[in-house]
């Protein structure tokens, strides 16, 4: 039985069109006068630090702490702003999903799961009127590696569930293939949805256990059997 649900953000509960690549392109402008460093970047999966990492590096600089909390307080400046001017949803199936876990006889805790900064997670999920369905999230203020942010969500969900709580009692629903490799990294059940920018057969080619188009196309029993 699933005891906890780890859900991905970006193209598995929202798309925020585009307002988080917006955003970090108008940091990198702003903080670094390099408005093209994000050009080349492909986003899907990723974690926020290992974005900024790779852009600050490829601007040939060796970026210290000091650059990261100036990026990221820039970044999440810019992100409040274009969340609302862009036009992005929340992504099909998720509030009749989320209804469904509500009511299942044994409901389980909900967490986060995702490679956004906390503050850009907090941002984008209240925008979107979902953040308070979220007892605790892992993000990548906790590790640049989203393997290891997986790590922690699975201790965090320890704290909350109890020592015994073991991988396969949690269930990880992701949009992209680094989803379903950090699912697999604490041995959790994995769904993949295709409403990110991966097709169901992508997807499948990574075996995920469950792979759907979107969450109309599951329910909450069956995706927690
Ligand atoms: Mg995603």
């Amino acid at each position: 039985m699933i005891r906890l649900v780890l859900f991905d953000i970006d193209g598995t509960l929202i798309r925020s069109g585009g307002a988080g690549v917006h955003a970090f392109a108008e940091a990198f402008a702003e903080v670094f006068q390099a408005p093209q460093a994000t050009s080349a970047m492909k986003f899907a999966g990723r974690t926020d630090f290992s974005l900024a990492r790779e852009g600050m590096k490829a601007l040939g600089l060796d970026p210290k702490e000091e650059d990261f909390k100036r990026f990221f307080s820039s970044y999440t400046f810019f992100l409040g702003e274009r969340l609302k001017d862009r036009p992005g949803s929340v992504c099909v199936g998720v509030p009749e999903f989320l209804l469904g876990l509500a009511q299942l006889r044994n409901p389980p805790v909900l967490g986060l799961l995702t490679g956004n900064i906390r503050l850009g997670a907090e941002l984008k999920l209240r925008h979107y009127g979902l953040w308070e369905h979220f007892v605790f999230g892992a993000y990548a203020d906790d590790h640049e590696d989203r393997n290891f942010i997986a790590v922690k969500a699975h201790e965090r969900g320890r704290e909350h569930l109890g020592p015994s709580l073991a991988g396969r009692e949690i269930l990880v629903i992701g949009d992209t293939p680094h989803d379903i490799t950090c699912g697999r990294a604490i041995g959790a059940r994995v769904l993949a949805v295709a409403t990110g920018g991966h097709t169901i057969e992508e997807l499948t080619a990574c075996q995920p256990d469950l792979v759907v188009e979107d969450l109309t196309k599951i329910s909450a029993d069956e995706a927690c059997a």
